[in-house]
């Protein structure tokens, strides 16, 4: 039997075959026995801890806390490969996990110690010539750009070129262009997916459309994608850039926030986002920094930003007319990858200036009660406030295109996510920092609430481990998702053999 196993082919013969029987098999895991039975898929596909393959993808994360141990790494190179693997991990009951960018950074939910770590590295696909661009999960949105910038388009993607493809599309993605044309996943118009049965099947508007609309927000739970086929729109040059402000102009920003965010109603090719940054433990120092997009080349300053440039103590400006791709680079995360531990927690609130200027204050508060509780010997870290504006015409526009997972519409008006990010080196400090970013967006949300501006949603891309995004999509369609996920897989194989993530 062991014989067999090195030579993987002959077992994952046996495993497809004839049902799994480990009986007699002695010193090898259920996960390793699987990974070896992987072998056959293809040379070169599995690697063992003792490889450089398996040590560059273990540590291929955005957040150190989410660095794993698997039994080994599997990097299919199609989607048969992906069919492949799904029949074997289903038959042997093995446990796997899922990644794409490796950007989540919610532990488990793109990797898992002892489990069989499917990354999408080699599900390179980026085809863009024709109406709609076939992109591989294995991209990262900055080698998009560079592709649909050559054929004068854009799709709608991450704003940050390190991002991966996988995970921002499937957890719904905010774009710039989201204003004009929604949710990412709004934008695909057909999901190439290798379903639990280990079958590859097209979920779109007329084929499979329930796991179609299920896989618009519905993340990792109902198989693995192998390409998105996404609308591409017409993009040539556009303005944008990071104005950087002293930190003592905070509340002018804030007050400008809110007469932009207002603004983009009425204009769709405007979107921006705004980070507050305390990086005083790592010698970098406090400052804020407003990050903005116009669909159009611009000689001047794009009406719709104008607020933003009066305001006193700009300290770098690097708005310009650029082509997409120059906009969104990759590495232009401020950390380095996989050197920081991130820990992150978000709120939805209806626009409103008021609760932003609380946030912001209670981030203030709670920074500084920290640092106080730790005596003045706080770990080196980063402490990042983002405020996130959804505009109203980007919550109604699935409405154009099926209709997506996420349960938000046009209705509440224009939304902000407000999302803490705590960030430091030093492991040890996990549990404090997700306890403190946990205890300041509770104060957050009670003001939020007291003001009857929250809003029960959670994105899921940028929600903690222990918030349950798939709730927060309203009953329907919770209920909806577990009845199609009932369908597509029946006995919970990306839910019980693919722990990790969140839960539905
Ligand atoms: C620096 C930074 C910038 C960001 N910017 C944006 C932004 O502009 N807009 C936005 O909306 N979000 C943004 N995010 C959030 C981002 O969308 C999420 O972190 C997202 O999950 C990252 O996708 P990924 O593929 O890199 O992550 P991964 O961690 O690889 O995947 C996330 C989840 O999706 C699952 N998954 C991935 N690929 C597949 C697949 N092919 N099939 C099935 N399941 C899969 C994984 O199992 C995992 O549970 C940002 C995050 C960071 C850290």
């Amino acid at each position: 039997m062991q014989t067999a196993l090195a030579h993987g082919l002959a077992a994952s013969g046996s495993i497809l075959g004839n049902g799994f029987d480990l009986a007699g098999v002695t010193g090898f895991s259920r996960a390793q026995i699987c990974c070896l039975a992987l072998k056959g898929v293809s040379s070169g596909v599995v690697s063992f801890s003792d490889s450089p393959i398996y040590a560059n993808e273990t540590h291929n994360y955005f957040s150190a806390a989410n660095i794993v141990r698997p039994a080994c790494v599997f990097s299919p190179e199609t989607a048969e490969h992906v069919a492949y693997a799904v029949r074997i991990f289903n038959g042997a009951n093995c446990s796997f996990s899922v990644r794409s960018g490796g950007h989540l950074p919610v532990p488990g939910s793109n990797g898992q110690n002892g489990a069989i770590l499917l990354v999408t590295t080699k599900l390179k696909t980026l085809d863009v010539r024709g109406k709609t661009a076939r992109i591989g999960p294995g991209n990262i949105w900055s080698e998009v750009y560079s592709e649909t910038d050559k054929v004068g388009k854009v799709v709608l993607g991450g704003r940050i070129g390190s991002v991966g493809v996988g995970g921002l599309i499937l957890g719904g993605g905010i774009s710039f262009q989201g204003p004009e044309h929604g949710f990412s996943c709004d934008t695909v118009v057909n999901f190439q997916v290798v379903t639990a049965d280990g079958q590859i099947r097209n979920a779109n508007a007329s084929s499979n459309p329930g796991l179609f609309w299920a896989l618009k927000g519905g993340s990792n739970r109902f198989g693995i994608v192998t390409a998105f086929d996404m609308r591409m729109y017409p993009l040539s040059k556009v303005t944008g850039g990071t104005i950087t402000y002293q930190y003592s102009s905070l509340p002018m920003v804030l007050e400008k926030i809110d007469t932009v965010h207002r603004h983009l109603d009425f204009d769709s090719k405007a979107s921006f986002f705004v980070n507050v940054v305390d990086a005083s433990d790592v010698a970098i120092g406090q400052f804020v920094e407003v990050v903005i997009y116009y669909g159009k080349p611009s000689t001047g300053v794009p009406v719709a930003f104008q607020p933003f440039f009066n305001i006193p103590g700009i300290v770098a400006n690097t708005v310009s007319t650029k082509s997409y791709s120059e906009l969104v680079p990759n590495g232009r995360e401020g950390l380095p990858l996989g050197v920081f531990s991130h820990t992150w927690r978000s709120l939805t609130y209806k626009q409103s200036g008021l609760v932003n200027k609380k946030v912001a204050e209670i981030f203030q508060e709670e920074v500084g009660k920290l640092r106080a509780s730790k005596g003045g010997s706080v770990q080196p870290g980063v402490f990042t406030l983002a405020f996130e504006p959804y505009a109203t015409s980007m919550l109604s526009a699935s409405r154009r295109t099926g209709g997506n997972a996420l349960g938000l519409d046009g209705q509440n008006g224009p939304l902000m996510i407000a999302l803490l990010t705590y960030s430091w080196i030093n492991q040890t400090e996990s549990a404090n920092r997700t306890g403190a970013v946990k205890a300041s967006v509770g104060r957050m949300k009670r003001f939020a609430q007291a003001q009857s501006k929250h809003i029960d949603f959670v994105y899921l891309n940028a929600a903690a481990p222990d918030q349950d995004p798939f709730r927060s999509y309203g009953q329907a369609n919770y209920q909806r998702l577990r009845g199609i996920r009932r369908k597509y897989d029946p006995e919970g194989v990306f839910s019980v053999l693919q722990a990790g993530g969140f839960h539905l």
